[in-house]
């Protein structure tokens, strides 16, 4: 298929960059342990940088065994007090912290984008929002657990180990703050590495919420932070959000202990066109599938699947809305893609797009000048792609779209189930019909028709197969989170 670059529009927007002089980040994080800001016993710190730039942002403290350790101990001694507490003194500090996300949104926001390389106008109207809106929810539930769960008793079960990942910081944070608090849980986090700042703003937030101290303890650090906080004894449940393989260790470090456990790992979801679908509409959800937050989503919809009849114009399309995609500074609101998370991902997802060239894939990238410094890759879309490719099987985590084509919905389920994942899937058609019958029997906990990536609190998230098990958000959040009797 011969690949025309459509025309560049004749205008450009001038710069709109969000200012960053209204708060001021410090220059030394410490751990947060038992209500304070303690110097780690580990005496390391490491750099967190600004992907957009390279410069550094801040250094933040390294927990070593013995942080996670007085960690653990800070939310014990903490549980004993917080899990009596009336649901209704619990929802009541939830709401504070919900408040206060709210009042801090800006710099919340700006700080996300300069840590992580989102664009501000995610952080800003997604990120954000949605995390002040987990606490606001699972605040609701505090007081409610009795009629939650009629005829059992619901207990909190200790102390919760939380380890997240870099592509939603402050929102992985809320996901799995917000239910273990309003359960009566207390908690130890640890952020990733390269996405540091929100977690530590969060503690600040919960400092100004008057929040008792040890409920929620923040330690930073790197793998082997998150490797002592899985092998630790006193830990009653361990919540991962991360890649398969991590998820794979942890649930063999696990395995024959006493600890609970859920795991949110990767997806290499389906976004499935039927020839009857609205196809600029299509077009704007498969965009928006693939390369909101640079396609460093865990149910980005990575694999189009689109029927033979339209794959031509269908394509033809996309290119041209790809053409229209803005590639740069993150903290421009007219951007579409900001940065690539670290200089490793960025390796990762050139890789990936070397074996789809050798493997006879066809590639389309719009031309985009992208800036010297920084992480950068551009939108990418992959055509003649088979199901044998990598980059049709492959979690790539980046910016890249692998097209498959189908005839007939039964072979659209049977290529959208080939996968070891199955987190989410995407149905694009006009037919409610359709829609019911597909979402019945494609494997992916997350089934979105004619739209993608739609998240709300009350509405369960989690994976099938090697995505994991566990169900974050919703009346089905609260399970991981309490011993029903
Ligand atoms: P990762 O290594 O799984 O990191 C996720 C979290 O686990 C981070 O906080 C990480 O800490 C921590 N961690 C790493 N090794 C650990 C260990 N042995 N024990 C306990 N905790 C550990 O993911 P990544 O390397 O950042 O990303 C690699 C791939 O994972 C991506 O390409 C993508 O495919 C997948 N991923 C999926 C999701 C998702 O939402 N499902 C999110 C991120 C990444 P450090 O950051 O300090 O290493
Ligand atoms: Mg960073």
């Amino acid at each position: 298929m011969a690949v025309n670059t459509p025309p560049r529009l004749g205008f450009e927007y001038a710069p709109a960059p969000e200012a960053t002089d209204h708060f001021q980040l410090a220059g030394v994080y410490k751990l947060f342990l038992d209500g304070e800001f303690v110097a780690p016993a580990s005496e390391q710190h490491l750099a967190t940088i600004n992907p957009a730039t390279e410069e550094t942002l801040a250094e933040v403290s390294v927990a070593n065994e013995a942080d996670v350790d007085r960690a653990v101990k800070a939310a014990r001694k903490a549980f004993a007090t917080w899990s009596k507490l009336p649901g209704s003194t619990r929802a009541r500090y939830l709401f504070r912290i919900s408040r206060i996300i709210q009042e801090r949104a800006r710099e919340l926001a700006i700080v996300e984008s300069m840590d992580g390389g989102k664009p501000i106008k995610e952080s800003r109207d997604v990120d954000i929002p949605i995390a002040a809106a987990h606490f606001h929810y699972y605040a609701g539930w505090a007081d409610k657990l009795e009629w939650a769960f009629p005829n059992r008793k619901a207990s909190p079960i200790g102390v919760a180990g939380q380890i997240i990942p870099w592509n939603f910081p402050l929102l992985m944070l809320a996901w799995k703050i917000a239910p273990a608090l309003a359960c009566g849980n207390t908690v130890v986090l640890k952020p990733a590495r390269t996405t540091p700042l929100t977690a530590l703003l969060f503690a600040q937030i919960c400092q100004q919420a008057e929040l008792p101290p040890g409920v929620v303890n923040i330690v930073t650090g790197i793998s082997s932070t998150g490797a002592a906080m899985v092998a630790h004894p006193d830990i009653d449940k361990i919540a991962f959000t991360g890649s398969t393989d991590v998820g794979k260790y942890i649930m063999r470090t696990t395995a024959g202990t006493r600890k609970r456990l859920t795991l949110e790992l990767g997806g290499k979801s389906a976004n499935i066109v039927f020839d009857d679908a609205p196809l600029d509409q299509a077009v704007e959800g498969i965009i928006n599938g693939i390369f909101f937050n640079q396609g460093h989503v865990c149910c980005a919809g990575s694999r189009l699947l689109v029927q033979e009849s339209i794959a031509a114009p269908f394509l033809d399309k996309l290119r041209a809305r790809m053409a229209r995609l803005r590639v740069g500074n993150p903290l421009d609101k007219n951007t579409d893609i900001g940065a690539i998370n670290s200089a490793d991902q960025l390796q990762t997802i050139k890789e990936y797009v070397e074996s789809g060239i050798t493997e006879g894939a066809e590639i389309f990238q719009p031309p985009c000048e992208l800036p010297k410094r920084g992480f950068w890759f551009p939108p990418t879309v992959f055509s003649n792609v088979s199901q044998s490719h990598r980059i049709a099987r492959e979690e790539i985590f980046g910016p890249v779209l692998s097209t498959l084509t189908f005839r007939t919905p039964e072979e659209a389920v049977a290529k959208a189930n080939n996968t070891p994942y199955g987190l989410a899937a995407g149905i694009w058609t006009d037919k409610g019909s359709q829609i019911l019958w597909m979402a019945q029997h494609l494997n992916a906990g997350v089934v979105w028709a004619n739209t993608y990536n739609r998240f709300d609190p009350t509405s369960p998230f989690g994976g099938y197969k090697e995505s994991g098990f566990g169900r974050e958000g919703g009346w089905h959040g609260l399970h991981p989170y309490l011993e029903l009797h």
